[in-house]
């Protein structure tokens, strides 16, 4: 027997409005790539944008990093409508600098993938580079209070991902050299 008034959650449907909700606030899988490089191509010489990418699509495939995605991405379109009860509202118009609560729902981003993933995203929020830049400009008419932090993040938490990654890797090679070494 069916239950028509039971919520089930439909994972798909979150993933999909997740990307879809990036693409409509001018956020680009790539950009996030472009921050990754930036992060990244100093230890990782030989790293290219594509795994750039590639890291960041894994990042956005975890429920929690769409259910943050999708939560300040809804506050930043209802501070934009004038839609929240003062002084939150102005708070986040204003992106005001004792209100924290964007970076907090950012850093359970950062949460997924340890430890590098702090160090990177407090990088990228002071400096802002690329598509940080864009998302703090005040002058869009546009408010990305949450979106700025959230894109960040992911940036941080894919190149922890990737580094991780890699240094596993280079372990990899490193010791069927050290065997093939010890045999021959
Ligand atoms: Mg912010």
């Amino acid at each position: 027997m069916s239950e028509p008034n039971v919520y089930r959650l439909n994972s798909k449907f979150v993933a999909q409005s997740t990307e879809e909700w990036l693409t409509k606030r001018g956020v680009t899988k790539e950009q996030i790539g472009q921050l990754v490089m930036l992060l990244q191509k100093d230890y990782f010489p030989e790293l290219t944008l594509a795994e750039c990418v590639a890291s960041v699509e894994r990042v956005l495939s975890k429920r929690e990093v769409q259910n943050a995605i999708l939560t300040g991405i809804q506050l930043d379109l209802l501070a934009e409508e004038g839609k929240l009860l003062p002084p939150l509202q102005d708070m986040i118009k204003y992106d005001e600098g004792l209100y924290g609560c964007d970076e907090i729902l950012a850093l359970s981003i950062v949460n997924v993938y340890g430890s590098i993933g702090f160090t990177n995203f407090g990088y990228i929020d002071k400096f802002k580079p690329g598509v940080l830049k864009k998302l703090n400009d005040k002058s869009s008419g546009q408010i990305h209070t949450f979106l700025d932090d959230i894109v960040g993040a992911i940036a941080a938490a894919a190149s922890s991902r990737l580094a991780h990654r890699k240094q596993a890797e280079r372990e990899a090679v490193q010791e069927a050299l050290d065997e093939g070494g010890a045999s021959g």
